[in-house]
């Protein structure tokens, strides 16, 4: 049985003072939410925190506040996210992706929060401490090679959060917050394309809060591939957010990749390619084929790199004539094991 190793636990009720924690402990401190990611973490000896600070009693971090736009706490479930009907009719990609987390189980218990900051994954790192030792470690903890790519300087482990891509198309912010202040950034400025310097997070913020601007005009979607529809990672997801004019020209766009790269990946190009232009067939392929440039799947996931870059314009071939609206439900039912809501 594989055991958590030691650690202290605090339980602060207020995010002041949960930040007073962190300042004090410095990087011996890991947030705990959910747990759903941490704890097998720290069971394989891949994290080891001296302190653990849940976030669980601090009940101003589940607040769904509708205005201009909407906020959402990043201590929400997924679970309670999927119960919320603005955020299903609204911003459906971030609810198809939360829908597509794991099980109902484990999305009774992760965090929207836990989810954008999901450590990055790879074949040789999600193993055993046991397992790992065996092959001497590796560049992302206590050793010192990638066996992805032996002459690699970085790690190469995957953003494999589902979320983190729908949210980033949805042009979302978040909130970090810290006994020093507090910073709102871009959600893709939070993103390093480095397996193991993930997040542009220091070890004394909370994140807090998750924006969303108000969505007048755009559509978007969410598609994931993964090997078994029941739950697994994300091999290939593709994100899209468009916004149209009154006669169906694109007035802005985004598109995004998630789990071929370290971090979530935005492509400008396809998205400039896409703005003045009405969605047909020929201007979807085109898309498609840019923006499947900027994917660079390696080998330490599920599925073979090569076919999961391959099958990248047909995933945002699907998705574009989702938004387009198109009625290609039972493709998706097919493709990518998912209803559209
Ligand atoms: C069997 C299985 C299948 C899974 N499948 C998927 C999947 O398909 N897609 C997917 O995206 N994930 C999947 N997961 C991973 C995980 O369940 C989810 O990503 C979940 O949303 C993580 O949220 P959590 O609240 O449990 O995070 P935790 O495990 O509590 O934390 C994760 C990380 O985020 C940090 N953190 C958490 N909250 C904050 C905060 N507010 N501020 C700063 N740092 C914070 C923690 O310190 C930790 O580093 C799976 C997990 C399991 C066990
Ligand atoms: S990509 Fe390389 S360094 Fe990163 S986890 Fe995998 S083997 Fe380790």
């Amino acid at each position: 049985m594989m055991r958590l190793p030691p650690f202290r636990f605090h339980a602060p009720e207020t995010l002041e003072e949960a930040a007073a924690i962190l300042a004090d402990k410095g990087s011996d401190a890991m947030i705990l939410a959910g747990g759903t990611d941490l704890l097998p973490n720290m069971k394989r000896g891949q994290h080891t925190p001296k302190h653990l600070l849940t976030l669980r009693r601090i009940s101003s971090l589940r607040d769904v506040r509708n205005g201009s736009g909407l906020s959402i706490g990043a201590g929400l479930t997924l679970t309670q996210l999927l119960s919320n009907q603005t955020i299903r009719k609204d911003y459906t990609a971030l609810w198809q992706a939360a829908k597509v987390v794991a099980t109902p189980q484990l999305r009774n218990m992760a965090t929207l929060g836990g989810n954008i900051c999901l450590d990055t994954r790879c074949n040789f790192y999600d193993q055993s401490k046991e397992w790992r030792k065996a092959i001497n470690y590796c560049l992302k903890k206590d050793g010192d090679t990638c066996w992805v790519a032996t002459s690699s300087k970085t790690c190469l482990a995957v953003s494999s959060t589902d979320t983190a891509p729908a949210l980033v198309a949805l042009g979302a912010r978040i909130r970090l917050v810290s006994s020093a202040g507090e910073r709102v950034i871009r959600l893709e400025d939070f993103y390093n394309n480095d397996g193991l310097d993930y997040l542009n997070r220091r070890a004394d913020e909370i994140l807090s809060e998750v924006i969303l601007e108000p969505v007048s005009g755009w559509k978007s979607t969410y598609w994931k591939l993964r090997r078994r529809g029941s739950f697994d990672f994300p091999v290939l997801a593709v994100a899209v957010a468009v916004k149209f004019t009154d006669d169906g020209t694109v007035e802005d766009a985004r598109i995004v990749l998630g789990a071929v790269a370290s971090m979530p990946m935005l492509s400008t190009d396809a998205a400039e390619f896409l703005i003045g232009k009405k969605i047909d067939d020929e201007v979807i392929r085109e898309t498609g084929r840019i923006a499947a440039k900027i994917a660079r799947p390696v080998n330490n996931t599920d599925l073979d790199p090569p076919w999961r870059k391959k099958v990248i314009p047909e995933f945002i071939r699907y998705a574009l004539r989702e938004v387009r609206g198109d009625d290609i439900s039972s493709l998706r039912q097919r493709v990518a094991h998912q209803s559209r809501s």
